[in-house]
């Protein structure tokens, strides 16, 4: 146990802070389309986002696009921004 220990760090693809891994969510480009990697486990091509509204709403927008090279349709937009409220809730934890 060593409080220098590294943590990895990963870059929120919205405002470009990187943090460590923890503090942001994975969303994953599948066959199917771009999913929310909850385990963070998920194998593919994988982009960071803050939960928070701003960033993740710029995200789903915007720069997941570029980031995950993918072009996200119109309904995996709308269930990307829709997620927002699961994770809302987990923060008044
Ligand atoms: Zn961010």
């Amino acid at each position: 146990m060593t409080r220098y220990k590294h943590k990895p760090q990963r870059m929120c693809v919205a405002c470009r802070k990187s943090q460590d891994k923890k503090s942001l969510t994975r969303l994953v480009r599948t066959p199917e389309g771009v999913v929310v990697d909850q385990t963070g486990k998920m194998t593919g091509r994988g982009a960071y986002l803050h939960e928070n509204p701003e960033c993740w709403e710029r995200g789903v927008e915007k720069n997941l696009e570029k980031a995950l090279n993918t072009t996200l349709s119109e309904t995996n937009r709308a269930e990307l921004i829709a997620f927002q409220e699961t994770f809302i809730n987990e923060n008044e934890d």
